[in-house]
């Protein structure tokens, strides 16, 4: 027979801490603090399995439970000495839900089961006080009706006597409100269950990514009174604070009042003096439990407690929710303490934590308020971390006037392109209506290290008109909003934020993980200036994974030349400017290189579509229009001529689907003076800053690589001028000529490929692009949708698909390897920041990752992480 039920009370339970799967988080805490002697009101609690039979079976109950119930109820009132039902001694229960991780809210409670017209007189006459055993049977009736009979909240007046509401409540139901307390107990029990599938519930598992199968426990137990008078009282303390960690207990309590009138905001509780003042002994006997609490768990604890009458109950005890900053400060001061080790540690903190940690966030409770104000205007991806407030501006140029005249700017783009990049900069933050987590407004924003949140479908952005229109709401030009790049939400006026940094928490917390991956995983930056390498290296990269030198192209002073280039009608004239750009790109490369010096970097040789560069959309038609005009009035010849040449180029370079075209090696092959250009530029660079005595490591990477055609001819062409800068210089540099794996045919191939290639680079945006077939730039169209119907269980652009694009990496450095065994692998999509394909990137022996220089420090922790759990599945020892 399957045992559904677990009871706990009278200083034994029947379950403990490690069956939180069965009974929940609350359910297995509470049997936990019963056998540590800790006072619990007894109870009950009904196991997940039961409610995964209710689930599959069209809500039936299992067999066996509704005797077990009972059994147990039985068993409870003999140890709460009451009777359920009885009107002498009524006993009363509050029915809870309990998942195995604690989802604050999302589910229903019940308070106060077991009154009925007899019982209500009964306790009455138990606590000789007529008003609170009708106050408690009003709140019952309530919240009876709402949670198991589906009744508004706002119908109940508050001043409504039981009766009344009883009668209100059958009318509207159609059912009678169950005067049988057994009946009361089974429909709540099946109200809990349900609300598992509550419209918050699902959305917070979605978010949280736990799984709908879980389930939820339904624990039933004893009734404590928070408010039978001033010897009575309620409180919620954390052990320690949990915004910054300080070792202090963070608590506040209500006199005569119980738990539900603070959740629900009705009282605003005092701070824990309160309690000290009122009941000192009680005070003490909190704290030292809270101590106790947490030696136990060896973790930070949220406790809820009751005083009733004089006497103290723990209600509940679970690991406190804390902001980034607290989670280092807790676990490095735990191992300070003792009560942890480093290892514990380093793997009890989420790698996302320790990117937050040096970032503005939003103070939670502002923002909160803010929701509940009504501020929310829009959800979309949360792209890039961070928490922005400004203005809201429509266009790049915009952006970047206000920001000079001192403003605080969010750029608001329906989709953002290179063009936008000064834009972006100049902006706080950036917010999109259409495109993905890879889209070109992600990926920069993250490199840019902004608040970024894309694919925000329900925005609709007027350019011309300058506002954007969410829900039947107008936001204007100028209007304040804020953007929460971590959650991908999007409110209106100024949340407030507090400042992030590497404090001295996090640098000792890294410096252990740097200790543990010693045998693992390097980390690297994606970073195209200088600035980004210095801050890159202040966070701990160990080289740059990643240049994207097209960035470099388009400063303001090197757009036009960069469209003379393209617009060349000769070698003869192309070569002239490119020759023009080299000096730009040299300097670029030396500001790196120094920033790098003794650490490796990876330049990527040019990758977009020429068309990027040239006039986007709106320009063309302005251009088409002007030449037209130029032309009716049959002035200004020259200009004529000019228009027409850039109108020329630009139907020229149109292609139908460019992210497929005439990109990548492609272009270097197509135009190899391009990539001479860029090579020697890097190369001269190299040398001349080697003369100067820093130590360099170029790497020369080619994009977009599909067949060992491209690869031949591009390593060797890249040798050629690459020795050539050496041979005329004097100057030896050691330096690689590599390929990016982003074409899945490349990593089939990648034996022959790396005939011809020195390291491997997996660019996991392409790469993921190509093997799904979905563009990066307009997955957001269908995305959400997928994510929603389980049809995908990630976004697989951030989070790498280890079993479609992961299976292929396998491949691709199996294959490598098996020609070159020791081949320099990394991987330097979005996917090299985000912990679980870092840990894929460990266990599949690439030799680094590579991502923008504000994830590096998630980034180390999380190779940490791995190459621990491998340690602790017995994969060998660490030579730290
Ligand atoms: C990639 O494709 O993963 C990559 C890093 O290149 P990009 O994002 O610039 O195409
Ligand atoms: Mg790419």
């Amino acid at each position: 027979m399957t045992k559904y039920v677990y009871f706990f009370g009278g200083g034994h339970a029947e379950g403990s801490s490690v069956m939180r799967n069965l009974l929940g988080g609350k359910g297995c805490e509470l049997a936990e603090m019963t056998n540590l002697g800790i006072p619990v009101p007894p109870g009950f609690t009904v196991t997940t399995q039961a409610w995964a039979h209710y689930n599959r079976s069209g809500h039936e109950w299992p067999e066996e439970l509704w005797d077990q119930t009972l059994e147990n109820l039985h068993r409870l009132e003999s140890v709460a000495e009451a009777g359920f039902g009885d009107p002498q001694r009524p006993l009363l229960v509050s029915v809870r839900s309990g998942a195995r991780v604690s989802m604050p809210g999302m589910m229903e409670t019940i308070l106060n089961l077991g009154l009925n017209d007899t019982t209500v007189e009964g306790l009455a006459a138990r606590t000789r006080n007529e008003r609170f055993a009708w106050d408690c049977y009003r709140r019952f009736v309530m919240m009876f009706a709402n949670v198991v009979l589906g009744v508004r909240r706002e119908v109940f007046d508050a001043e409504f006597d039981a009766a009344k509401s009883r009668l209100g409540v059958n009318e509207r139901t159609g059912r009678p409100f169950p005067e049988d307390v057994k009946e009361q107990l089974r429909l709540a029990i099946n109200a809990v269950f349900d609300s598992w599938f509550a419209k918050k519930a699902a959305e917070y598992r979605r978010i949280h990514n736990i799984p709908e199968e879980w389930g939820t426990a339904v624990t039933v137990m004893a009734m404590v009174f928070g408010n039978l008078g001033e010897t009575s009282g309620t409180g919620v303390g954390f052990t320690r604070d949990p915004r910054t960690g300080d070792k202090r207990f963070y608590a506040e309590f209500l006199p005569n009042a119980q738990g539900e009138d603070v959740v629900a905001g009705i009282r605003t509780p005092l701070p824990i003096e309160a309690l000290r003042e009122r009941m000192p002994t009680i005070y003490d006997e909190v704290l030292e439990i809270a101590g106790r609490l947490e030696r136990h768990y060896k973790d930070m604890q949220d406790i809820e407690f009751t005083v009733q009458d004089g006497t103290l109950y723990l209600l509940q005890t679970r690991s406190g929710k804390r902001s980034a900053r607290a989670a280092v400060k807790v676990a490095r001061d735990l191992v300070d303490e003792h009560v942890i080790d480093q290892h514990t540690a380093l793997l009890r903190i989420r790698p996302q934590e320790v990117n937050e940690a040096i970032r503005p966030i939003f103070d939670d409770r502002e923002k909160a308020a803010a929701i509940d104000r009504g501020r929310l205007l829009a959800r979309g991806l949360p792209a890039a971390p961070g928490a922005a407030v400004g203005k809201a501006v429509f266009d790049a140029d915009r952006a970047v006037e206000w920001a000079r005249a001192g403003e605080q700017v969010i750029l608001v783009r329906p989709e953002t392109s290179p063009e936008d990049v000064a834009g972006m900069y100049a902006a706080k933050g950036i917010v999109t209506s259409r495109g993905g987590r890879t889209s070109h407004a992600a990926v920069v924003a993250v490199g840019m290290g902004k608040a970024c949140v894309v694919g925000a479908a329900e925005i609709v952005v007027d350019e011309h008109r300058r506002v954007f229109e969410v829900g039947g709401r107008i936001v204007r030009e100028g209007d304040w909003i804020s953007v929460d790049g971590g959650s991908g939400e999007v409110l209106l006026d100024i949340v407030k934020t507090v400042e992030g940094e590497l404090g001295d928490e996090v640098q000792e917390l890294l410096s252990w993980a740097d200790r543990y991956r010693t045998e693992g995983l390097g980390v690297r930056a994606n970073a195209d200036t200088p600035t980004d390498a210095q801050r890159a290296r202040e966070f701990g990269a160990e080289g740059i994974g990643l240049v994207r030198t097209e960035h470099m192209f388009f400063a303001p002073e090197r757009i036009p030349i960069v469209r003379e280039m393209i617009m060349a009608v000769d070698q003869t004239t192309r070569r002239a400017a490119l020759e023009k750009l080299r000096p730009f790109q040299r300097d670029d490369f030396m500001g790196i290189f120094r920033a790098m010096d003794g650490l490796p970097v990876t330049i990527r040789l040019l990758d977009p579509p020429l068309h990027e560069f040239l006039p986007n959309h709106k320009e063309y038609k302005e251009l088409v229009e002007t030449r037209s005009r130029l032309e009716a009035l049959g002035i200004n010849p020259e200009e004529q001529a000019r228009l027409e040449a850039l109108i020329a180029n630009v139907e020229k370079l149109r292609e139908a689907n460019p992210m497929l075209g005439h990109r990548g090696c492609r272009l270097g092959i197509t135009h190899p003076e391009i990539y001479g250009m860029q090579v020697r530029a890097i190369m001269e660079a190299a040398c001349t800053v080697t003369e100067q005595g820093v130590h360099v490591e170029p790497e020369i990477m080619i994009p977009l690589t599909g067949t060992v055609g491209e690869m031949k001819e591009t390593f060797e062409q890249t040798k050629r001028v690459a020795d050539g800068v050496i041979a005329e210089t004097g100057v030896a540099v050691r330096y690689l000529v590599g390929t990016m794996i982003e074409v899945p045919r490349a990593a089939l191939i990648a034996a022959q490929i790396a005939e011809h290639a020195e390291f491997f680079s997996f660019g996991t945006n392409d790469l993921t692009q190509l093997t799904y077939g979905y563009s990066r730039d307009d997955v957001a169209k269908f995305l959400p949708k997928y994510l929603d119907m389980g049809l995908v269980p990630h976004d697989p652009f951030s989070v790498l698909d280890q079993e479609g694009v992961g299976e292929m990496i396998k491949i691709g450095i199996e294959r490598g390897r098996s020609r070159r065994p020791n081949l320099k692998i990394g991987i330097c999509g979005e996917h090299g920041g985000e912990a679980s394909s870092v840990e894929f990137c460990h266990r599949v022996k690439m030799t680094y990752v590579s991502c923008s220089p504000y994830l590096i420090p998630g980034a180390r922790l999380a190779a940490a992480q791995a190459r621990i759990k491998e340690r602790q599945a017995g994969g060998g020892d660490y030579r730290a």
